[in-house]
């Protein structure tokens, strides 16, 4: 598998998953890195199938259509996105790239159309969700500590402490953590009741 984060304009993260045999690729939130991002497809002989949105924010779905017209790639997101998409999914469907399996895990909170994404079993796209030692704000629209809160002690606290973790921002003392480490160091993530964790959520 090729896997390859990309960083260019802000601290926004895309990032690239490829199988090596087919060509197929898939970018995970295209936000302002287009023209990177058709470049390195492109010197790589990458034939871009999906683009997958975390969620549906500005900064995350910017170049979805610069990539969409480039490649004919398919717009994909949570079925409760209202961006534009081409292909809907929820919690549990599986996306190919050639033989690389992307895994729709929904994790709503920071919004309702929240989604990490599970690569291979190994890797996890965290989009706004979950943060190097951090986690997203609850306070826009849509958002809600209640889901957050399941959608990270009850999905994300579920998977194995091996499993890497791919932000959706550079927000982190380093780009890339794993589910151990963020079990073990974030702040967001010690023990708490869900009461408890809505209380934290409020603090300023
Ligand atoms: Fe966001």
């Amino acid at each position: 598998m090729y896997f390859k984060q990309v960083k260019y304009r802000g601290d926004n993260f895309s990032y690239v998953i490829a199988d090596e045999a087919s060509r197929e690729a898939a970018v995970v939130d295209s936000s302002y890195n287009a023209d990177v991002l058709i470049r390195l497809l492109n010197d790589r002989g990458f034939k871009l199938k999906y683009v997958i949105n975390t969620h549906g924010h500005a900064d995350h779905t910017g170049g979805n259509e610069a990539l969409r017209s480039a490649f004919g790639a398919k717009i994909v997101a949570h079925r409760l996105s209202s961006i534009t998409l081409d292909l809907a999914v929820g919690d549990g469907d599986v996306i190919y790239v050639g033989s690389v399996c992307i895994k729709v895990i929904h994790t709503p909170g920071h919004t309702p159309d929240g989604v990490c994404l599970l690569v291979d079993g190994t890797k996890l796209l965290t989009g706004d969700t979950l943060f190097v030692g951090e986690c997203g704000r609850v306070d826009m629209p849509g958002g809600s500590a209640r889901s957050l809160y399941d959608s990270l002690f009850n999905k994300l606290m579920k998977l194995d402490d091996a499993v890497e973790v791919y932000p959706g921002h550079d927000y982190g003392v380093r780009p890339v953590s794993s589910i151990g480490e963020e079990r073990r160091s974030n702040y967001v993530l010690q023990p708490r009741s869900v009461e408890e964790f809505v209380a934290f959520m409020r603090m300023p």
